[in-house]
């Protein structure tokens, strides 16, 4: 079995977006996927758990990711940056592509070992949010909600948060991690538990 560690980043390259799924790879390397509103942080995220500074493109312009963005890392498994939705530059015809494609991508890859879904943490999850969460959780993988952002809150209005979404059920159970890219909270905790579920990943 090959070494699936990523606690290490000791490569990172950008392989192709795809747009079609006849740009989807073809090689048998686990896919880690990562599923957010536009804006929520998730170039932010990828930057951050990989340990490069620009890999995966952040920008303060919303819905600029238009496609399914593949990263190898360390030669053995993929980050795939879906598109954000939500707000997509383009408007309602480009939105549908894109929600065809990564519901295309999502149910018909055979390589999936656990999906990340960012909310931000100020007003999350929002409707658009909860639909896609219940969409994914609905597939069964490994499922991790990352709360975005935290620097921006306050330590007791982070707790106020927190025990709000768990008083109201919001969490239900799911396994979550507050994240800030500004501060680097929550990124040990994140790769940990994707090296978990990469290193226990049945496909392999
Ligand atoms: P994406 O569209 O989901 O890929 O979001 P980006 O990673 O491009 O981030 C969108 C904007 O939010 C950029 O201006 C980032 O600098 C900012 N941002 C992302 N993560 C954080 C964070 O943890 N804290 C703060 N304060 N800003 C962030």
């Amino acid at each position: 079995m090959k070494k699936l560690s990523l606690i290490r980043c000791d490569s990172a390259e950008f392989v192709v977006g795809a747009v079609s799924p006849k740009d989807f790879p073809e090689d048998d390397f686990p896919e880690v996927v990562f599923s957010g509103r536009s804006n929520v942080g998730k170039s932010s995220l990828i930057n951050s758990l990989l340990q490069r500074k620009k890999l995966a493109r952040t920008s303060s312009t919303p819905g600029k990711t238009q496609q399914l963005n593949y990263y190898r890392v360390n030669k053995a498994f993929y980050f795939v940056d879906l598109p954000g939705y939500g707000y997509v530059r383009g408007g309602k015809g480009l939105r549908e592509k894109l929600g065809n494609l990564v519901e295309t991508f999502v149910t018909s890859s055979q390589k999936i070992c656990a999906i990340l879904q960012l909310v931000d943490v100020r007003n999350g999850p929002t409707d658009s949010d909860r639909a896609m969460i219940d969409f994914l959780r609905s597939l069964h993988y490994p499922f991790l909600l990352i709360f975005t952002k935290t620097d921006k809150l306050s330590s007791p209005k982070l707790d106020k948060v927190f025990s709000r979404l768990e008083n109201e059920g919001v969490l239900g159970g799911m396994s979550y991690v507050p994240f800030s890219a500004v501060n680097n909270q929550g990124r040990e905790d994140v790769l940990r538990w994707v090296d978990d579920v990469v290193k226990s990943d049945k496909s392999q």
